[in-house]
């Protein structure tokens, strides 16, 4: 079947009153990002829905396409006729060879937004009815639960018609949700939380800590991958890497053994949200997941916490790890996540470290230490690199940069 345009509808952004327009310009932005490969295509953004005209690019590679951007509630590939009777019936009866099959069932759904149409909506399912049974005696009518709903949009222009609807990623337009710093570890979670901030629409930036030479260049390297793999809903991703020996040195050698893995936290959370300021972000994301580790009680996030009024945003917290993993499988981070390369955690991480510490107790520890020059020194050291899908492949070879 050869399709003239995809029909796009925006489900949840239609409820934005009067901030639909910028969603709609969002939503379109992204889709000429996700559609750059083809310079053929015209895209129609009108204010309930976007029409995607192919102009000759093959419909079934942009829908795949399409499926993946955040703001789409579902969409259908769809012909565009004119608006006299035979020329509608001419696109119906393709349409519906397209997809015929004996003994299926079908309905006529018809939508006139233009009401100057010499046909009202009843007798356009009348009559469409009626000449789809008598050119495809095979098929039977079930206006309920139909295998095959073929949908008749008289507008002004022309009539649209699609017999398919497609689920979208649902979500909202990249970028309509202002801009957060993702901690990302090496780890399973962290990818999956950034996934789920940009689903809503956030922005990210992305901070790392590293440890050489006590983390390796392989791990460094696991995390720009996964950042990589991020890139690709959004076409770009700054990465923060912010060199934290030092600072995990003198927590070794400083904080009580009980205590170091809470200071660290600390430390980290600190030094994200510096970063965070100077580049404009509202809120840190982490893949925190209550009572997954010793960390993650809410007696940890109480204490880990207190450094920071900036929302710390934790879009895993409530997850069961295995539903965890299957969003980690279906974004594509999964296989990368499970490299056995340890992070800076994994290798400072005492033997039994306070499920239970006390905010006062930590903070009191810390205050022998003068941590400032450290931190300030730790910001100052951070690489920024500018992440973009296809990253890895363009920078292999080039390993002594890193
Ligand atoms: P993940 O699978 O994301 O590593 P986890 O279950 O292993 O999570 P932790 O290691 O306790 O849990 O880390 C909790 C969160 O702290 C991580 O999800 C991440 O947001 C942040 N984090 C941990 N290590 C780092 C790191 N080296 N750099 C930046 N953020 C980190
Ligand atoms: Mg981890």
């Amino acid at each position: 079947m050869k399709y003239d345009l995809i029909i796009i509808r925006y489900g949840e952004i239609s409820t934005k009153g009067r901030n639909r327009g910028k969603f709609v310009d969002r939503l379109k932005r992204a889709i000429k990002h996700a559609l750059s490969g083809h310079r053929a295509i015209k895209i129609e953004a009108g204010r309930d829905r976007m029409q995607i005209l192919l102009n000759g690019e093959d419909s079934k590679v942009v829908t795949g396409k399409l499926k993946n951007v955040f703001g789409v509630q579902s969409l259908s590939p769809a012909i565009r006729s004119e608006r006299d009777i035979d020329s509608i019936k001419s696109a119906a009866h393709s349409l519906m060879e397209s997809v015929y099959e004996e003994g299926k069932t079908f309905k006529i759904t018809a939508k006139r937004s233009d009401k100057t149409f010499e046909l009202d909506t009843d007798g356009i399912n009348q009559m469409f009815g009626a000449f789809i049974l008598k050119n495809f005696p095979g098929l039977k009518v079930n206006v309920k639960n139909p295998d095959i709903n073929l949908l008749i949009e008289v507008r002004k222009e022309a009539v649209y018609l699609s017999c398919v609807t497609i689920p979208g990623a649902g979500g909202l337009p990249l970028g309509t949700g202002g801009k957060a710093m993702l901690m990302i570890s090496g780890g399973i979670d962290s990818p999956v939380a950034g996934f789920m901030m940009m689903k809503r629409g956030v922005e990210l930036e992305a901070v790392h800590f590293h440890s050489p030479p006590f983390t390796s260049e392989r791990a460094k390297q696991k995390v720009i991958d996964l950042v990589e793999k991020l890139s690709e809903v959004s076409g770009e991703i700054l990465l923060h890497i912010v060199p934290f020996t030092e600072l995990q040195q003198t927590i070794k050698n400083q904080i009580p053994e009980n205590y170091s893995m809470t200071a660290t936290r600390r430390f980290m959370l600190r030094i994200t949200d510096a970063i965070r300021e100077k580049h404009g972000g509202l809120a840190i994301v982490t893949g925190e997941n209550l009572g997954q580790v010793a960390s993650q009680t809410l007696e940890s996030m109480y204490a880990i916490n207190e450094v920071t009024n900036t929302p710390v945003l934790r879009p895993l917290l409530t997850m069961d790890k295995t539903e965890i993993i299957k969003m980690a499988e279906e974004i594509g981070t999964f296989e990368t996540s499970i490299l056995p390369y340890e992070d800076c955690c994994t290798i400072f991480v005492p033997s039994s470290p306070k499920t239970k510490p006390k905010k006062d107790k930590v903070i009191h520890y810390e205050s022998f230490v003068d941590f400032e020059p450290i931190v300030e020194r730790a910001i100052e050291g951070t690489e920024t690199i500018r992440v973009t899908p296809g990253f890895g492949d363009r920078n292999q070879g080039l390993d002594d940069l890193f």
